[in-house]
């Protein structure tokens, strides 16, 4: 039997847990971070303009999932968005992701004509289709558009975000922002996309406040864990032997471990903000430049909500970076690669020793999550547990 749940991280993915087994498990829970917030990377604060500014990157809620948006629809009042989001490509404004009208963009009226008759020709009744699918056509079309776009676009800006050459890299990144057969301009497809009514960390707060749940930031957690060779446990510095807990760990597997296997490869951001005093700086909330040798994108925050403020707004460039244990940057992306999702299987393979501890988010499980999968994993890692306690 547990006593005790100690959770190390108040993002998304530890805040979940918390009210899970605060409310469902009736247990006394306590989330440590180390930051001076609670909300992890879907922390948001309001500048002194007055715009709602989301500090580790813009972020849109989307699911496809009906048990997240119910879960995520208990704790708070949320907003229907839907995110619009548009690439400068050679001067030109464009819809990302691509679609139709980005042919209409690039190409004379006749040529439009040929090359979509082309496309409905080559994939009748398909909604969405990969750039790597696109390049791999028979049709000379079809092939050179998926050429002109990975040149211009992908290619440059995977290489960029990634620090790393595109053909190294996993090649689910290139196919996340797939190319729409359609002119539907919506960011994501998704069933639910919605937004918090008073922001992200309203809603992470909402789901801390419970009478079993107490919170401290500010605070380091590795330091206070004890790996417990003997007995194949982990304790935490000032919480009686006797107590069973229950330690779950949510940021970085390799660092939790000391890097014994080697650093996992992570990708970091810098924000650059500037406010300017008009109502609107640009159409969209983001604007990706795949063409800029320095910054990916441009985000106007007051854009991500649906309630703004009149006469200022305030956008941030956001300008990719090598991540370096120690050097004073957060791990943001972790860089998926063949070898470095081995190094991530060596470090899962230790973690299985101990068995009270569980790992869970998108550090722990060195996975990108959006939103939506953090929630659902937390939701399952729950029920796996509660399923094996009561066995
Ligand atoms: C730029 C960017 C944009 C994004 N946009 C979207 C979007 O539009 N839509 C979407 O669905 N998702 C988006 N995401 C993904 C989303 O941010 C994640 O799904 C979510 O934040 C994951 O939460 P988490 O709790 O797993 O991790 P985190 O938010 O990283 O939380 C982990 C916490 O653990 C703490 N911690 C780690 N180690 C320790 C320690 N030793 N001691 C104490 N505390 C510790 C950290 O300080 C951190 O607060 C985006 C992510 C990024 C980076």
């Amino acid at each position: 039997m547990i006593d005790k749940v100690v959770i190390v991280g108040a993002g998304l993915t530890g805040s979940v847990l918390a009210r899970l087994f605060a409310e469902k498990g009736k247990l006394g829970v306590t989330v440590l971070d180390r930051r001076n917030h609670v909300g992890g990377n879907v922390y948001d604060y309001q500048n002194e303009a007055g715009i709602c500014i989301q500090k580790y990157g813009p972020h849109a809620f989307h699911t496809n999932s009906t048990k997240v948006y119910d879960f995520i629809t208990e704790y708070g009042r949320w907003i229907p968005y839907e995110l619009r989001v548009r690439v400068a490509l050679s001067g030109k404004m464009t819809p990302s992701p691509f679609n139709l009208r980005t042919i209409d963009d690039f190409y004379s009226q006749k040529d439009a004509r040929r090359l979509k008759k082309s496309l409905e020709e080559a994939y009748p009744g398909k909604g969405t289709i990969t750039v790597t699918e696109m390049m791999a056509s028979e049709n000379t079309l079809i092939k050179a558009h998926a050429q002109m776009l990975f040149d211009k676009d992908y290619r440059l800006y995977t290489a960029k975000q990634w620090g790393i050459p595109v053909s190294q890299i996993d090649r689910r990144i290139l196919e996340r922002v797939p190319i729409r057969l359609d002119y539907q301009d919506r960011y994501f497809d998704d069933e639910y996309q919605c937004q918090p009514a008073q922001g992200y960390t309203q809603f992470i707060e909402n789901l801390l406040n419970h009478p079993g749940i107490s919170v401290e930031i500010n605070r380091e957690a590795l330091k206070d864990i004890n790996f417990d060779e003997g007995n194949n446990r982990v304790s935490f510095k000032g919480i009686s032997l006797k107590e069973k807990i229950l330690l779950v760990y949510t940021g970085a597997i390799d660092e939790l471990f000391d890097y014994r296997f080697g650093e996992l490869p992570y990708r970091s951001l810098k924000f650059q903000y500037q406010t300017h005093h008009r109502d609107s700086f640009q159409e969209v909330p983001i604007v990706a430049y795949p063409q800029d040798p320095h910054f990916t994108r441009i985000t106007e925050f007051k854009k991500l909500y649906p309630a703004g403020v009149a006469g200022v707004t305030t956008i941030a460039y956001e300008y990719p970076l090598s991540h370096v244990v120690g050097g004073g940057r957060d791990p943001y992306y972790p860089v998926l690669t063949k070898d470095s999702m081995q190094r991530y299987q060596e470090y899962r393979e230790a973690s299985k020793r101990y068995r009270n501890l569980v790992l869970c988010g998108r550090l722990a499980d060195f996975q990108y999550y959006d939103m939506d999968q953090a929630i659902e994993k937390a939701l399952s890692v729950f029920e796996g547990l509660s399923a094996n306690h009561s066995n």
